[in-house]
C-alpha cells in the first residue's frame, strides 16, 4: 500500500481492521449501499463544514483537503481557527472518545504543520450538547504512537490475519450487512 492512507481509516481500524477491506471493496458502490445511520449523521454533520455554513468568521478555514509526506496520510480538516490556531473535528455525539478518533485529529495536526499551518490547540467538538472537548497535542512520543500505528495498518493483510470477532461491535458496524464474518444485522437496519 504506497498511497497515501486516508486519515478516516485510522478510526475504523482500530475499531476492526476487518473494516477497512470492506470499505475498499463497497467505497465505489452506492453510499446508501453501506452508510448506516450513525455514518449518515456524520456526513450531514461534515456536509454543514464542507458547504461552508457552519462559520462566517473569515479567520475559520473548512474542510481544507490536508496531506503529509511524512507520515504517508491524507484527508480533510473540520475547522481551523486561524486567530487561535485551534483545529477541531466535529461530532455528533462523543460519549466517550476512542483512540482512533484521536489518532484522526493528531493526523490532522500533522498534515496541517507540515502544510505550513500553526496548530497550538486541538478539540472535539461535540454538536448535540454544544460542547468543546479539548485535546493534547501529540508531542513526539504521540507522533511515534502514530507513525507504529500506520505501520501496523499498512502491512494489514486481511486474507492472512485472523480477526476477533465482537458481536457487540458487529450490531454497530456500518458494514456490518456486508460482511462475511458475522451473520448478524446491525442495530440500524
Ligand atoms: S461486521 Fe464485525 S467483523 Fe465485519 S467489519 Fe464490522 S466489526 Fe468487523
Amino acid at each position: 500500500m504506497n498511497d497515501y492512507i486516508p486519515l478516516s481509516m485510522l478510526n475504523d481500524f482500530i475499531f476492526c481492521p476487518y473494516s477497512i477491506y470492506l470499505h475498499s471493496v463497497y467505497m465505489e458502490s452506492d453510499e446508501d449501499l453501506y452508510k448506516a445511520t450513525p455514518q449518515i449523521k456524520g456526513t450531514i454533520a461534515h456536509h454543514s463544514v464542507d458547504e461552508k455554513k457552519s462559520s462566517t468568521r473569515r479567520s475559520d478555514i473548512m474542510s481544507l483537503p490536508v496531506y503529509c509526506d511524512e507520515l504517508g496520510i491524507s484527508g480533510k480538516i473540520d475547522v481551523y481557527k486561524q486567530d487561535k490556531h485551534l483545529l477541531i473535528e466535529r461530532k455528533n455525539n462523543l460519549k466517550r472518545i476512542f483512540r482512533g478518533q484521536i489518532y484522526q485529529l493528531w493526523g490532522q495536526y500533522f498534515c496541517l504543520k507540515e502544510m505550513g499551518y500553526e496548530v497550538e490547540q486541538l478539540a472535539f467538538y461535540e454538536i448535540s450538547t454544544n460542547k468543546m472537548i479539548p485535546i493534547d497535542l501529540p508531542g513526539e512520543l504521540g507522533k511515534q504512537e502514530l507513525i507504529g500505528f500506520i505501520e501496523q495498518l499498512k502491512r494489514y493483510a486481511p486474507a492472512s490475519s485472523t480477526i476477533q470477532i465482537n458481536p457487540n461491535k458487529c450490531i454497530h458496524c456500518i458494514y456490518c450487512n456486508l460482511c462475511d464474518k458475522t451473520n448478524t444485522d446491525n442495530v440500524y437496519t
